[in-house]
């Protein structure tokens, strides 16, 4: 299975990917997973990187689709895109590397959650320091308050989550984003994103 997982900032791709993941036993890919730790490690990618993120804007499209290139061939017979595309020109960069590859998309699933809801659920969300497992404060808390249920790393709060961050991911996603529910119109499925965890994934397994 190849698919696309869209939706909005804190629609929750990352949790939904990584359960899809698990149960279906396909590699997940995260641009911003990868940016983020290129930006720990002082990469010159995360360099150049840091600079958009940090304001909540998107990371040029030149430099996210080389980034994909390999991990999509080297894994062509199934992967979980989560966060790319993100552009009409990364999509149209997707299809260059899918063409390369003699593959195609199976499914670009669109998670969809109203605005205001994103709002509250990026704000409340933190993330491990030492695996990038997510919590919620309020939704999905960690057992002890700031340590991690999985390996004890400590909790913290994304700087693209505080509030003025958000606000710029959210017009991002409004300008650059968006238009491609236009783009994959013929594969795309759009899953209902409100919700409990476990429902909206039953919700996505039932589609895919
Ligand atoms: P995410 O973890 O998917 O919410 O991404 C966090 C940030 O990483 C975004 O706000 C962008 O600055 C950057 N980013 C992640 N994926 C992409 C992408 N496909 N294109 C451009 N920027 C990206």
């Amino acid at each position: 299975m190849r698919l696309v997982l869209l939706g909005p900032p804190g629609c929750g791709k990352g949790t939904q990917g990584e359960k899809i993941s698990k149960k279906y036993n396909i590699p997940r890919f995260s641009t911003g997973d990868i940016l983020r730790a290129a930006i720990k490690n002082g990469t010159p990618l995360g360099k150049k990187a840091a600079t958009f993120m940090n304001r909540g804007e998107l990371v040029p499209d030149e430099l996210v689709v080389d980034l994909m290139a390999e991990p999509i061939a080297s894994h062509s017979q199934g992967f979980i895109l989560d966060g790319f595309p993100r552009t009409v020109g990364q999509a149209l960069g997707l299809v260059k590397i899918l063409e390369k590859n003699g593959i195609e998309l199976d499914a670009v699933v669109n998670i969809t959650v109203a605005e205001d809801a994103v709002v509250k659920r990026l704000g409340g969300r933190r993330q491990c320091s030492k695996c990038g497992a997510l919590y919620h404060i309020e939704y999905s808390p960690s057992k002890k308050d700031g340590v991690c249920d999985k390996c004890s790393g400590s909790l913290y709060q994304r700087d693209d989550d505080k509030e003025e961050t958000i606000r710029n991911r959210l017009r991002a996603y409004k300008n650059e984003t968006a238009p491609l529910v236009d783009y994959y119109k013929t594969i795309i499925k759009n899953v209902d994103g409100n919700g409990k965890e476990e429902e909206v994934f039953s919700r996505i397994s039932s589609l895919i």
